[in-house]
Formats: C-alpha cells, sequence, structure tokens
C-alpha cells in the first residue's frame, strides 16, 4: 500500500482545502507545536475507518470537523480523500465525509460503500486506522501496557490477516 497524495476539507484545524504530495521514500512532517502535524496522521487514520472518536482526541466524531475560531465560522462537513495504490499495484480513491449530525460515509474508486468495505481494503493491505506502521503520540506506552489479546490483534494487523477476522464474522452472521 503506497500513499501519494492526501486532501483534507474542513478536517480539524485544516479548514481550507489542503493537498499533500506524498513522494516514494521518507517523509518528514516539521513545525511548530500546535500547527497539525498529529492531525495529519489522524486525517489517514480517519479515512482508513478509524471508528473511536477518542482515538481521534475528541468527544464524538463531529469533532473532527472544524470547530471555527474567534474569526472564522465553523464548518458543517469535513472531507478526508486518500490516493495511492494497493499492494498489486492497482489505483485506489477512498474518500470520507462526515456531515454535522449525520455521519460518516465513504467511497472507494467512486462507488459508495460500507465502512466495513473500507476497513477490508486496508487490512487486505496489511495496513489500517490501527496499523502498527501508524504510530501515534502516547502509543509506544500505551503497546507496553498491552494486554495479551490486544497485542495479538497488533500482531494479526501486521501480518495482513486482519481482514480474515471480519469475513469470519460476516460469515458466522449469515
Ligand atoms: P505538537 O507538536 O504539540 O504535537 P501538532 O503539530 O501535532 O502539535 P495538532 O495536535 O495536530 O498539532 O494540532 C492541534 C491544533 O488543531 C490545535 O490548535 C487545535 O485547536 C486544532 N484543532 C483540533 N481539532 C480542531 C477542530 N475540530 N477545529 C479547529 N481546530 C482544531
Ligand atoms: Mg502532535
Amino acid at each position: 500500500m503506497q500513499i501519494r497524495r492526501l486532501k483534507l476539507c474542513g478536517f480539524k484545524s485544516f479548514v481550507e482545502p489542503a493537498e499533500l504530495h506524498i513522494e516514494p521514500g521518507l517523509t518528514g512532517v516539521v513545525g511548530p507545536n500546535g500547527c497539525g502535524k498529529s492531525n495529519l496522521l489522524e486525517a489517514i487514520r480517519w479515512v482508513m475507518g478509524e471508528s473511536s472518536a477518542k482515538s481521534m482526541r475528541g468527544g464524538g466524531m463531529d469533532d473532527v470537523i472544524f470547530a471555527g475560531t474567534g474569526t472564522r465560522p465553523p464548518r458543517d462537513f469535513a472531507e478526508v480523500v486518500l490516493q495511492g495504490a494497493s499492494t498489486g499495484g492497482e489505483e485506489l480513491e477512498v474518500v470520507r465525509r462526515i456531515e454535522r449530525g449525520a455521519g460518516s460515509a465513504y467511497r472507494v474508486n467512486g462507488r459508495d460503500v460500507r465502512a466495513k468495505d473500507v476497513a477490508l481494503v486496508f487490512a487486505d493491505a496489511a495496513t489500517g486506522a490501527h496499523s502498527p506502521a501508524l504510530v501515534s503520540q502516547g502509543r509506544i506506552a500505551a503497546v507496553i501496557a498491552a494486554r495479551p489479546a490486544e497485542r495479538r490483534q497488533m500482531l494479526e494487523e501486521a501480518a495482513g490477516i486482519a481482514g480474515l477476522h471480519v469475513r469470519r464474522k460476516d460469515a458466522e452472521q449469515k
């Protein structure tokens, strides 16, 4: 899975449409405290289907929408677009959009899909909102303190087999 481009609009502090090109190799994001570095990583996790508002440092999922400042009114939606290539080399575009009070909607390569379809796309690429490759501030301490079951989940995500559990649960419900 290769992320090539990230577009944000109304997501947290990224109130104006912003577009980032990510070149192959190592990318560093630098800037003063509070400039939005963590928000950027959260945008990647969010478009991959993160469902925990708490892990996005909010009380509810609407908190990812630009909340306004002294000089700017709040927005009523947030959208993040992730463009890249899957492990097999196919082009991939995932869009997540949230409207205040109305929840999230997802699109993969232009088609409306469910949250769990997005989770599968990334689980099969051995990545996703809970990928061990995405290390948030404070996460190292959380890994050290993790219970065995949580640690197993991290290993399964790293091994790219997390998608199998989603499919098994699906099959059991049918
Ligand atoms: P540090 O170097 O301290 O880790 P950082 O670059 O990681 O800083 P972030 O945590 O990404 O900074 O950004 C925090 C900023 O984002 C704060 O100024 C906060 O007010 C702003 N912010 C977060 N959510 C929203 C929102 N919904 N609407 C507007 N601004 C927001
Ligand atoms: Mg930070």
